[in-house]
């Protein structure tokens, strides 16, 4: 779906559910750069909608906007499969984890569990030469469309946010928020960093971005800088609620997270329309622990990671 003049979205479907992740698809006048790739279970139909798209061979990038298993899972399996002159763009500390992903995969299992892990697919190694890492405020020039890489730390350390020019789209990744029908929750789970995460969403916004399309799901229809200012104060009002919860003594974050989904209508929302399927259950209860843990660790001042 073409989102805007050069800039098309793809639902990749993974284990047939719709609207759970989307990648971005950037055509310029000489190249393409495709903006994450979703995990290695769904790579067939990520592969069968780009053909419909571009001609495969202009593919000359897969910009990640971080390494984790349903943003770029499938990158290095695609590369393969394309036979052209791909190469993987990612933050620098991302680079080795492309390369090897050993330790990715042995981290997904500890966060996400075995079971979700293996659905989502385990990433294939791939050789140096293919993978570069991106500086901040680089520029991609893609001929008459320009792609500007911004890091953006929070959700994780190597989280990055690619805007397209003329277009004005800022793809944000997870870097924002989880948005489904005009409501939003922040995408957080631990170790969420919540001061840079809100630092992030300042440098995007110095941007001033017309649109913001996230990964989880889609092009938010609502003017890009008051999809931003929405989730910058979606995270404050958690931050609230939390640090309430903690001073009534309530410290059992399950306790929270259901006193979280009686007053927060949005988050119940996406809840509701989000969390059906095997791959993204809990999730927004993971984005609550993550903050949750981070204001913890600011109070006893004790690092736990
Ligand atoms: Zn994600």
């Amino acid at each position: 779906m073409k989102i805007s003049s050069n800039v098309y979205q793809i639902d990749v479907r993974p284990l047939g559910y719709e609207r759970q992740i989307a990648v971005y698809l950037v055509v310029g006048e000489d190249y393409s750069l495709l903006i994450d790739t979703g995990p290695q279970c769904s790579l067939e139909t990520l592969y069968t909608e780009l053909k419909e798209i571009i001609d495969l061979k202009e593919l000359k990038y897969i910009a990640l906007t971080h390494i984790h298993l349903d943003h770029g899972g499938g990158a290095a399996s695609l590369v393969k499969r394309l036979e052209a002159d791909t190469r993987i763009l990612v933050h620098p500390r991302g680079v080795k984890h492309v390369v090897d992903p050993s330790k990715l995969w042995n981290a997904a299992i500890k966060v996400l569990g075995r079971e979700v892990a293996e659905l989502q697919g385990k990433p294939e190694p791939i050789g140096n030469e293919y993978v570069k890492g991106i500086d901040d405020y680089e520029n991609i020039d893609l001929g008459r469309v320009v792609v500007k890489a911004i890091h953006t730390p929070g959700h994780a350390p190597h989280h990055v946010v690619y805007i397209v020019y003329p277009d004005n789209i800022a793809i944000t990744g997870d870097a924002v928020a989880t948005y489904y029908d005009g409501r939003l929750h922040p995408v957080s789970p631990p170790p969420f960093k919540t001061e840079l995460a809100l630092k992030s969403i300042d440098k995007i916004m110095e941007e001033k971005p017309d649109k913001v399309a996230v990964s989880h799901f889609g092009l938010a229809l609502e003017p890009g800088v008051d999809v931003l200012e929405r989730a910058k104060k979606k995270i404050i009002e958690w931050i609230s609620l939390i640090e309430e919860q903690v001073r009534r003594g309530i410290q059992d974050p399950n306790e929270i997270y259901r006193i979280l989904l009686e007053v927060d209508e949005e988050t119940s929302y996406i809840v509701r329309v989000r969390e059906n399927n095997p791959l993204f259950k809990g999730s927004a209860y993971k984005s609550l622990l993550g903050i949750y843990y981070d204001i913890l660790e600011k109070l006893s001042n004790v690092s736990k990671y």
